[in-house]
């Protein structure tokens, strides 16, 4: 489970998230949307604890313990390196035993495993950034655009990677634009704008009770 309570955040005099509170229980997929610039990013980054707010707290599974697999809206690799061996790189802080091409293989990257990751295109990296967070079995997974830039065969491969893992008992958060696969696939709807949280609903609430020009707003384009 994902635990946030008071989350408040400012960089220098401009206030990103104000007074943020968000649960998301173990295999349960919370999907979160708002416009651009509207704090998804700086919201998912505290909740991966890659970042810690001015106030509030962030709490991962029962102990503390757990670890959380965070994909970064701009995953980034150290050039040099086949995707196989960054995620071997990776790996081995984890688990001996993690079996890397079957990461490859879920997210699609097998016939690339041997490639540099400076030569893996856009939609590719991010795929890459996909199974470096599912390095280890995490218990809860911060995902930012996940889809962003996928082809609609990897978009649903993606959103049924995401499925699976929540019925496995993963708890997801991601932000996506993609309204249609956030439809289908999310147990909640999170919106966000200017930091606050506007909506927190089923995805058939949210899209019954929101005109189109809320939708718009949220989501960016109609789906
Ligand atoms: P997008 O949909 O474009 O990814 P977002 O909802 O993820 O947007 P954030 O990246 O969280 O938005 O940014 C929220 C606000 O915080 C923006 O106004 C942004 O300019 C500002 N911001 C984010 N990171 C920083 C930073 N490191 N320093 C200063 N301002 C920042
Ligand atoms: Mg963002």
């Amino acid at each position: 489970a994902i635990e946030a309570t008071g989350l408040s955040h400012a960089f220098g005099d401009v206030r990103v998230l104000e007074d943020v509170s968000l649960s998301v229980a173990p295999g349960e997929i919370v999907a979160l949307v708002g416009p651009n610039g509207s704090g998804k990013s700086t919201l998912l980054r505290f909740l991966a604890k890659v970042r810690a707010p001015d106030e509030g707290t962030v709490t991962i599974g029962e102990a503390g313990e757990t670890r959380v697999g965070y994909l970064p809206q701009q995953p980034g690799f150290r050039s040099g390196f086949s995707a196989e061996d960054t995620l071997q790189f990776y790996a081995q802080f984890v688990d001996d035993e993690i079996d890397v091409p079957d990461i490859l293989d879920r997210v699609g990257l097998s016939g690339a495993a041997n490639r540099r990751v400076e030569a893996l295109s856009g939609g590719m990296t991010r795929l890459l950034g996909l199974g470096r967070a599912l390095v280890g079995d995490p218990d809860a997974l911060v995902l930012d655009e996940p889809a962003s830039g996928l082809d609609p065969g990897m978009v649903e491969r993606l959103f049924g990677i995401v499925s699976d893992l929540a019925a496995d008992g993963t708890a997801i958060i991601l932000s996506s634009h993609n309204l249609g696969p956030v439809e289908r696939t999310a147990d909640r709807v999170v919106v966000l704008d200017d930091g606050r949280f506007v909506a927190d609903a089923p995805p058939r609430e949210i899209v019954e009770s929101a005109g189109a020009a809320d939708l718009q707003t949220a989501f960016g384009t109609l789906v």
